[in-house]
This record gives C-alpha cells, sequence and structure tokens, in this order.
C-alpha cells in the first residue's frame, strides 16, 4: 500500500476503523455500520467512502486522486476476509453500494444489491447456494433492475412490467412462483430493457459495476428531490453523502432465510416492545416495496427462535449503548442473523416525550438529557386538537405539513367564494393549486389551506403560518381544476361545498368531516388532567419534563393578555406575569362612542368630559387583571394604535352622509367624524400619529390611562391583593419623549397611590430603532424595557408585515435571502443586534435595568434561545405559546453542553 505518501488524503475506512461519531465524515448509515461493528454484532464486512470523496467529486467532476486506489485495497481486504473475489465466476463476492449521508435523506439514490453479478458469476452463486438456480438468477435480475433504476436512470416501470408479463405468462400473481428457467428470461428481458434506455449492453465487469454505482451515488446528492428536500428541512447544501460497500448476505435463501425491520420501542407512542415486521424467503427492499405481506415481528419467535432471541438480544444492547429507541434492519440467511442497520429512530411527537420520561425512569438518562431530547415545537404540535382516526378514515393523498393543526370544512377553490360561505358561518377549506397574495382574504377567512403544489416555504406556508392557520402545501396526489371548482384525488371528484380533512402535522388529506378530540397536553396545562393520578404515559412524562425545565431556566415568560380571561388561562399555563397587555381594545365596543367624542372634541371640556367617562371603564378592566395575576407583574401598554383606527372607515361614512342627507335628517355628527377622517388621513400609518406621539398631542389621554392603572392597583391592594403594574410607554424613540411623559405620570401615581403600598414601574417599549441605539440614554428615565420585535423588525427591515408577507416572502425563503420568515423567528445578526446593543448600553447605564421581550418571538423555540443569550429576564408570548418558551428557556440553558437536536 501507499506507505510512503503520507500527505495522501484518507477516503475509505473499514468498518472496524469508524465509530458513530464520525457522522460528518461516514455518513449516519456508516458510522453506525462501524459502531455495531465496534459492538461485536455481526455486521456483514464492509468499507465506507467518505463525504469528503463525494464532495471532491462534485466540485471538480471526478474522483479525486488516490480513491480508486483505496477502493482497490480496502475491496482486496475484503475479498481476503470472505474468501471470495468480487464477482468470481466460480464463486463470487457480491457487495451492495449505499448512499448515507449524515442525515436520512429520501431522494437521494437508494441501494444497489448484488453488485458483482453477471453472467458468468450467477452460475457460481448458483454453485455456491448448493445448485440454487432459482436464488441466483432472482438475485441477477434485482441486480439488473436496480442497477438500470437507480444507476442508470432507466424507468422503472418497464422492469415492473416485465415482471407482471412473466408472472403472467405463468400464470401466477407471487414472484415466489418463478421458477428458474422463468427468472433466467427475464433477465434477457430486463438486459433488452437496459439497452433500449442506455444504448449500450449491461456492464459485465464487476469492478466497473462498482464504480458505476459509487459514482451514482455521489450524483445523487444533487438529484432534484434531494435538493428540494434539503431546502424544505434546512439541511446544508454542502454536506455530501458517504457511500457503504457492503458484502452481501441473502434473505432470499429459502424458508429458513428472511429480512426484515425492528424497533426498540413504538416509534408513534413511545410504549415499550418489540415493534417490527418480518419476511421470509426476501431480499431488503421486498420489505419497504409491501410486495408480499409481512408478519409482526413476534411471529420470529416461531419461525427461528435462536435468530429471535438473538435480535432481542442485540436491540436490548443498542438501547443501552445508543441511549435511544433504535430502528434496526436485518437479515436472516440460513438461519444466521445479521445486522445491516441501525441508527437512533425517528419517532412522533408524543413519542419524543414518552420515550424521553421512560429511559429516565430506567436510568439510562438524566432529566437533562431528556429536557434536551424533546423540543417547544414538538410541544406545540401536542397541543393542537387531534382528528380521531378509525380505520373508517384513510388518507386519500399526503402533501406537506406545512403550518400545524386540524380543520375541516367545505371545500372551497376561490378566495370570494371563501370569504362569502365564511360570512354565513361556514367552515371552509380553502384549495388552490398554490396561492398567491389575491387569496389573502380567502386564507384569512378559511379554516386550512390546502394546496397541490410548494413546499414549507411557499407563499400559502409562509402566510398560513403567520396566521397561525391549518395548512397543507405540495399535495400533488390532487388535480386541481379551479374552473370547474373541483378536484380529484385517487380517483374520487371532490366538488365545491363537499367536506374536506386535512392534518396540518401531518400533511395528510381525508374526504368528510373527520372529528377531532382536544389534546391531552393542554387538558393537562389547563389543570383538568392531574399528572399524579392518571395512567397517562404522555401527560406523566410532559409534566415531568416541563417541571425540570422550570427548574432549569433563568428566563421567566410571561404572557400577552388584553382581558382577565386571557390572563386566567395563561396563569394555568404557567405565565408569571403579563409582559404586554394592550389597551387599544378597551375603546372597542359601545366605548368606541366615547372614542368619537374624544376625537371630535373641540374644547378641553368636551374632551375632559370624554375622558373621564373613559376612566372608569379602564379602571374596570385593570382590576379584573390585576386579580388574575395577584401578586405578579403586569405590564400595561399605553394606546398605542392611531386614533382614526377607531373611526369607521372613509367610504362607509361618505355613504352614511349621503343617504341620510337624501332623507333629509340631521348629518352634523356624521359630517364631523367624515371631517376627521379625512383630516387624520395618514400615507403610513405604522410610521404616523400614533404611541408616545399621540400621548405628546392629545391632552390628558395618557393621563386618564396612567390613573386608571394606580387607581385599579390600589383598588386590588386595598381589597387584600397585590397588584404590580407596570406602565409601558409604545414607540419612544427619544429620551425625551419619556422623560415629558414619566414626569406627568409620576405626578398621578403619587397622588394616586399615596401610603397604600403599592408600586408602579414606568419603563418603555423598544421597538424603533432608534430607541435601541440610544438605549444608554434611555435607561436613565426607564425603569424596563421591553423589546416589541414585531415592530423593531419591521422598522429594522423597513417593510409592514400585513404587506410584505404575502407579496414577496416566498421569494426571499426560495431564494435564501431569508432562512426563515424574520416575523417567525428573531432575525439574529440584524434585530437581534439592535436587541443586543440595547440590552447591553440599558443595563451599563442603569444597572438591574428590567428586561423582556412581548414581541410574538417570545413563544418562538429560536428566538427564545437567543434572548436567553442575549441576558433578557423575561419573554412574553401568547397564553398558548407558554408551555412552550417554558420549555425552550429550559433548554437553552443546557444548549452550549448539548449535542444536535432532532
Ligand atoms: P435505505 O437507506 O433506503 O434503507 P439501505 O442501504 O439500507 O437503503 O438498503 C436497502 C435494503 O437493502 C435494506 O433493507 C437493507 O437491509 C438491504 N441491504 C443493504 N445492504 C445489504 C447487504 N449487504 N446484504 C443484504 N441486504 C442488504
Ligand atoms: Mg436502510
Ligand atoms: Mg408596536
Amino acid at each position: 500500500m501507499a506507505a510512503q505518501e503520507t500527505v495522501e488524503h484518507k477516503y475509505v475506512y473499514d468498518f472496524a476503523e469508524g465509530n458513530k461519531d464520525l457522522k460528518d465524515l461516514l455518513g449516519g448509515k456508516g458510522a453506525n455500520l462501524a459502531e455495531m461493528t465496534n459492538l461485536g454484532l455481526p455486521v456483514p464486512p464492509g468499507f465506507t467512502i467518505t463525504t469528503e470523496a463525494c464532495k471532491a467529486y462534485l466540485t471538480t467532476g471526478r474522483e479525486p486522486d488516490g480513491l480508486a486506489a483505496q477502493i482497490e485495497a480496502h475491496l482486496e481486504s475484503l475479498e481476503r476476509e470472505m474468501g471470495r473475489k468480487l464477482g468470481d465466476p466460480q464463486d463470487p463476492l457480491l457487495v451492495s453500494v449505499r448512499s448515507g449521508a449524515k442525515f436520512s435523506m429520501p431522494g437521494m439514490m437508494e441501494t444497489v444489491l448484488n453488485v458483482g453479478l453477471n453472467d458468468r458469476s450467477v452460475v457460481g452463486l448458483s454453485a455456491q447456494a448448493g445448485g440454487n438456480d432459482r436464488f441466483a438468477w432472482d438475485s441477477y435480475r434485482r441486480l439488473i433492475q436496480m442497477f438500470g433504476k437507480t444507476v442508470c436512470e432507466v424507468p422503472g416501470e418497464e422492469f415492473e412490467h416485465a415482471l407482471d408479463d412473466a408472472k403472467r405468462a405463468k400464470g401466477t400473481q407471487n414472484d415466489l412462483d418463478l421458477d428458474a428457467d422463468d427468472l433466467r428470461g427475464l433477465v434477457d428481458a430486463y438486459k433488452k430493457i437496459f439497452a433500449k434506455h442506455t444504448g449500450r449492453e449491461f456492464p459485465q465487469e464487476p469492478r466497473e459495476q462498482l464504480d458505476l454505482a459509487i459514482r451514482a451515488v455521489f450524483e445523487s446528492w444533487n438529484a432534484e428531490r434531494a435538493v428540494v428536500y434539503r431546502r424544505q428541512e434546512r439541511i446544508p447544501a454542502d454536506l455530501g453523502t458517504a457511500v457503504n460497500v457492503v458484502a452481501m448476505v441473502f434473505g432470499n435463501l429459502g424458508a429458513d432465510s428472511g429480512t426484515g425491520v425492528a424497533f426498540t420501542r413504538d416509534p408513534a407512542s413511545g410504549a415499550q416492545g418489540i415493534y417490527g415486521d418480518y419476511l421470509a424467503n426476501a431480499q431488503g427492499e421486498d420489505v419497504v416495496a409491501g410486495i408480499r405481506n409481512t408478519v409482526p415481528l413476534q411471529e420470529l419467535e416461531q419461525l427461528d427462535k435462536k435468530s429471535y432471541d438473538e435480535l432481542l438480544d442485540y436491540m436490548a444492547r443498542l438501547e443501552e449503548h445508543y441511549k435511544d429507541l433504535c430502528d434496526i434492519e436485518f437479515t436472516i440467511e440460513r438461519g444466521k442473523l445479521w445486522m445491516l442497520q441501525t441508527r437512533v429512530g425517528k419517532r412522533t411527537a408524543a413519542a419524543a416525550f414518552v420515550i424521553a420520561g421512560q429511559l429516565v425512569d430506567e436510568g439510562l438518562i438524566d432529566l437533562d438529557e431528556a429536557l434536551h431530547r424533546v423540543n417547544g415545537a414538538q410541544l406545540a404540535q401536542l397541543m393542537f386538537p387531534r382528528f380521531q382516526l378509525d380505520h373508517e378514515f384513510q388518507p386519500v393523498a399526503k402533501g406537506i405539513g406545512a403550518s400545524p393543526g386540524a380543520a375541516s370544512g367545505k371545500v372551497v377553490f376561490t378566495s370570494a367564494r371563501a370569504v362569502e360561505l365564511a360570512a354565513e358561518g361556514e367552515s371552509v377549506i380553502l384549495v388552490r393549486r398554490e396561492t398567491n397574495p389575491d387569496d389573502l382574504s380567502g386564507m384569512i377567512a378559511a379554516k386550512g389551506i390546502l394546496t397541490s403544489r410548494g413546499g414549507k416555504t411557499s407563499h400559502a406556508a409562509v402566510v398560513a403560518r403567520g396566521m397561525g392557520k391549518t395548512c397543507v402545501s405540495g399535495a400533488d396526489e390532487l388535480e386541481v381544476n379551479v374552473p370547474a371548482k373541483r378536484f380529484t384525488v385517487a380517483g374520487q371528484t371532490v366538488n365545491e361545498g363537499d367536506v374536506v380533512s386535512i392534518d396540518g402535522t401531518t400533511g395528510k388529506v381525508y374526504l368528510g368531516e373527520v372529528p377531532v378530540m382536544p389534546s391531552e397536553v393542554v387538558q393537562y396545562f389547563e389543570g383538568s388532567l392531574d399528572p399524579e393520578h392518571i395512567d397517562n404515559p404522555l401527560v406523566r412524562a410532559v409534566h415531568r419534563i416541563m417541571t425540570h425545565a422550570d427548574a432549569t431556566r433563568r428566563l421567566r415568560v410571561r404572557t400577552n393578555a388584553d382581558t382577565g380571561a386571557d390572563a386566567a388561562r395563561a396563569r394555568r399555563f404557567g405565565a408569571e406575569g403579563i409582559g404586554l397587555c394592550r389597551t387599544e381594545h378597551m375603546f372597542l365596543g359601545d366605548r368606541r362612542e366615547l372614542v368619537e367624542r374624544l376625537i371630535l372634541a373641540s374644547t378641553d371640556e368636551e374632551r375632559q368630559t370624554a375622558l373621564a367617562a373613559l376612566l372608569p371603564l379602564q379602571r374596570d378592566d385593570f382590576v379584573e387583571i390585576f386579580r388574575e395575576m395577584d401578586g405578579l407583574p403586569v405590564t400595561v401598554r399605553l394606546i398605542d394604535p392611531p386614533l382614526h383606527e377607531f373611526l369607521p372607515p372613509l367610504e362607509q361614512l361618505a355613504v352614511n352622509v349621503a343617504v341620510a342627507q337624501e332623507r333629509g335628517e340631521d348629518v352634523a355628527k356624521e359630517e364631523a367624524l367624515l371631517a376627521a377622517v379625512r383630516r387624520m388621513h395618514e400615507e403610513n400609518p405604522m410610521l404616523g400619529l400614533r404611541g408616545v406621539r399621540l400621548g405628546l398631542v392629545i391632552p390628558g389621554l395618557f393621563a386618564m390611562q396612567v390613573r386608571a392603572i394606580a387607581e385599579a392597583a390600589v383598588a386590588v391592594t386595598r381589597d387584600g391583593g397585590s397588584a404590580c403594574p407596570e406602565i409601558m410607554v409604545p414607540l419612544v424613540g427619544a429620551v425625551q419623549e419619556l422623560e415629558t411623559v414619566r414626569a406627568e405620570a409620576e405626578k398621578i401615581i403619587a397622588e394616586v397611590v399615596g401610603d397604600s403600598g403599592v408600586e408602579v414601574l414606568i419603563g418603555t417599549m423598544i421597538e424603533v430603532p432608534r430607541a435601541a441605539l440610544t438605549a444608554g440614554q434611555i435607561a436613565e428615565a426607564a425603569q424596563f424595557f421591553s423589546f416589541g420585535t414585531n415592530d423593531l423588525t419591521q422598522m429594522g427591515w423597513g417593510f409592514s408585515r400585513d404587506d410584505v408577507e404575502g407579496a414577496f416572502f416566498w421569494r426571499y425563503l426560495e431564494l435564501g435571502i431569508f432562512g426563515i420568515s424574520p416575523f417567525e423567528s428573531i432575525d439574529r445578526d440584524g434585530v437581534g443586534r439592535l436587541v443586543r446593543i440595547a440590552a447591553d448600553e440599558g443595563r451599563a447605564a442603569r444597572p438591574g435595568l428590567k428586561l423582556g421581550v412581548c414581541g410574538e418571538h417570545g413563544g418562538d423555540p429560536e428566538s427564545v434561545h437567543f434572548f436567553h443569550e442575549v441576558g433578557l429576564d423575561y419573554v412574553s408570548c401568547s397564553p398558548f405559546r407558554v408551555p412552550v418558551a417554558r420549555l425552550e428557556a429550559g433548554r437553552a440553558v443546557l444548549t452550549t453542553t448539548g449535542s444536535d437536536s432532532r
């Protein structure tokens, strides 16, 4: 071997040289084959070609120097170990060529089995198998089929058809009835198909077969399906795949042979036990292909007790070793068990919690590790209502679960129809090929959105997630015909008005209305399920892990709540206060009248009268909220939106005035309102007269709110409660704005509070970039900061969410300008930097300055980790997101030490 060439790069590893931590280099499959080999499990010998070789091939378009020689050397040692030579006519060694990237990835080249067979070695293989011609020819026809399909892109159906023809000629439906002669004939037919599509004969040279297969694996990294999948799952595009070359073992040698898959626990529920499928007299790919019916793994005990017991023993050892659910592929060749693959198995959200809990009970992992193994996205999934599925409901299509939830409704095909039916109180599902900005009103009106095209970053998916609406995208079995108002799927036609049900978590689509059941996890958070006394493993696991998250986290979690009812609910979900109580809804409903009077007031007196009428109403609202949040801080934001939002729209007023004039009625008030609306019109309301600007322009407005808050706090405290109000001034950009408001507020507070013992803090939102950049100055006047990351994102990027999310985000995601919408997850580099600057400079100016966040990012897992890193004191999010934030705040503490999550 190339002993002197010390600089030569190592591209090939024997299984004995690798281990499970080398996934970057050897891919998941290769690393785990090595790990099993080193554990002493019976893995057929083989070697792995590294991802680096693949990357080199993909950049230069040819195999890197030294690779061919290294493959040769490792092949030779494999041949020595097996005592056979690749494709030898008398006694051939056969191998499989298997792709395997760091993350398992559908869309890449699958496996080619039986490499090394040709017209001559097929005879040797038969002799090896004791004269089993049938087996040898069956193996050969499989090679041509798999090689043709995956290496040379021959359409797979052609082989399927030829196989069907052979079975028809024989008068059977079962592959096993084809005898050696039939299969020899099939090999001829397959070779013709191969030649027709490739313009060449099926390669007879074993080493050429091997090299072509390896190259095809490399190239499959950039196959379109693989590229699309990576983009969807945010897997980096430059990892490359490894290639595993494994000595063949045969499950198709007769009744004492077979192949199967096994899970060490149920990947759906997490329940302990033995789960898997077994198929006698078959090669690996038959199990997944569903050609014949598999039997439950338990039945292997009757068929081959020795192999069964051995398998159970290995399963236990693998679990103990990986300390997690493993899934396994195995083959039995004439009563001898071979392990062909293992990995830490994928699982549902429920199983992730249940298994983590069980492993703690079993002493295999500690609670930190359990917390590390679940995540907020899984918890959020478990908090949605679920479809109650029995055998009656079978999915008719499966797309991408683009925005979670379970929604049923009547099918509509246009935005207009969605709006119409929704207005009549119907639940509708908007079905489109793909959505575009014109569909926005229909998407708002619909219960759910179903598209036949597009992935997780399509317009439909992005907008639906932004709205928190259930969405299945890219259900490509659907033939959508919008003009005809129908779609067809699985041979059935669904017309406008027919009911469908969509599951935004699994991506499955059902015809008819599937009943929905509430989430046990929500019932638990609501307090109606006692984790100590119910026999529900999921609830017990969630309880346990949440308790640990709470004990671990540094960040506090508050909620955004505007009513007593929301506050109460959030508190049950674990909120430790309110981070954002918006006061504007307190100006709606029958209180609009008072707001109109306020706006139309032409004298101080009129204005004071209107404000005086609003005061007790606001106070009562605050009393209710302070009571629900007894003992916990409540941040109340002074009125934020422009006042014209409380007036009727211009068109409506214009019509009212015209109609009233026609009837000869008194139109003075309408005319005054109309004039006000005209006067207050803004080109850019988002950047207009709102927030603190209103408070400085309209005398008495903030004063009334401050008084209502202080009076409510005093009232609650006098009643024996404890109110801890924090008054938050929105949209501040300069410390002078805050100072002005604060001077007035402090006077009122001092007057109201007296000796009641109530303490009222005054702080500000940081949501204008200038505020973030001058945070050191602003902190002099603020007792706390709360980052309004929605506005900070809008103003940081210079776009308004309502206008842009539907208009171009899909394109930005497609181009990779965004990895994820900056409204979903905080933009660490830009907006996040503003947060960091403000946090650092604010704390430098006022040590101990209380810092929180009240934008929707407060409930986003990724963003919670960021806020933990920046050192905020709390995050605040909608009541439903509170448990997610608690969990992720706990996980954030562990991230520095943890491995990658799944
Ligand atoms: P995938 O990643 O799609 O599961 P695999 O590389 O694991 O692809 O192979 C597909 C099937 O072929 C599996 O059932 C596997 O167990 C089987 N297989 C792979 N290599 C061998 C081998 N050397 N001997 C016997 N069966 C094999
Ligand atoms: Mg496999
Ligand atoms: Mg704001």
